[in-house]
């Protein structure tokens, strides 16, 4: 038996408030797995099947959540996004930290999701840019996405803010390196809860 359960940080925010780099890395660095979403959005440029997120048809998409396979799915800019059960239950049950990048409609059905364990694991942050104004540039200097698009995703933007309150957490985003360093030192402050611990028994 692992010596503690793991935890599942689940990070939301706009798009361009850095979040998806601020999960990627603490993955990179091996302290967490990465929980990989299911998508109906086409693959930007450089994205991979199976890294990224898993790409799936409509109906392909349609078929899990028939089968129940999904933890949570949401609408999100017009697309359909869903994690999937498998991505996370062995993993906190064996005492693997999952992060997950999910949108403020994932994270509500989360907190009232139908496994005891997922929810005594969930720890959830929200990270938003300092200003208005710096999150509209961050969108816009991403290039990868239309005008139409940013336009969008700016509109959405400033109505995934209004739910910061139903966090845990909140980031408000400096630099990289300081977000990161904030990040990581709520993970580890995470671990040290005596209520995660599958033995009491004091170390010899
Ligand atoms: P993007 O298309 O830019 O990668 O992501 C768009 C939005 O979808 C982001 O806010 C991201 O957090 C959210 N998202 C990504 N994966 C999931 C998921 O599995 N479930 C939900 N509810 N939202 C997701």
């Amino acid at each position: 038996m692992p010596s503690r359960t793991g935890i599942l940080l689940l990070v939301s925010g706009p798009s361009g408030s850095g979040k998806t780099t601020l999960c990627r890395r603490l993955a990179d660095e091996q302290e967490a797995h990465y929980s990989i979403s299911c998508t109906t959005r086409a693959p930007r440029p450089g994205e991979m099947d199976g890294r990224d997120y898993f790409f799936l048809s409509h109906e392909e998409f349609a078929a899990k959540v028939e089968r129940g396979e999904f933890l949570e799915h949401a609408t999100v800019h017009q697309n359909f996004y869903g994690t999937l059960v498998s991505e996370v239950l062995h993993r906190i049950e064996q005492g693997i930290d999952v992060v997950m990048d999910i949108d403020v409609q994932g994270a509500a059905q989360v907190r009232h999701c139908a496994h005891p364990q997922i929810r005594a694991a969930l720890v959830d942050l929200f990270v938003m840019p300092a200003t208005d104004r710096e999150l509209e540039a961050r969108l816009t200097g991403r290039n990868t996405d239309s005008a139409e698009v940013i336009a969008l995703r700016l509109k959405n933007a400033m109505e995934e803010m209004s739910h910061w309150p139903e966090y845990q957490y909140r980031l408000l985003s400096t630099t990289r390196e300081h977000d990161y360093l904030q990040f990581k030192a709520l993970l580890l402050a995470e671990r040290l809860r005596v209520r995660r611990l599958n033995s009491l028994a004091t170390p010899s």
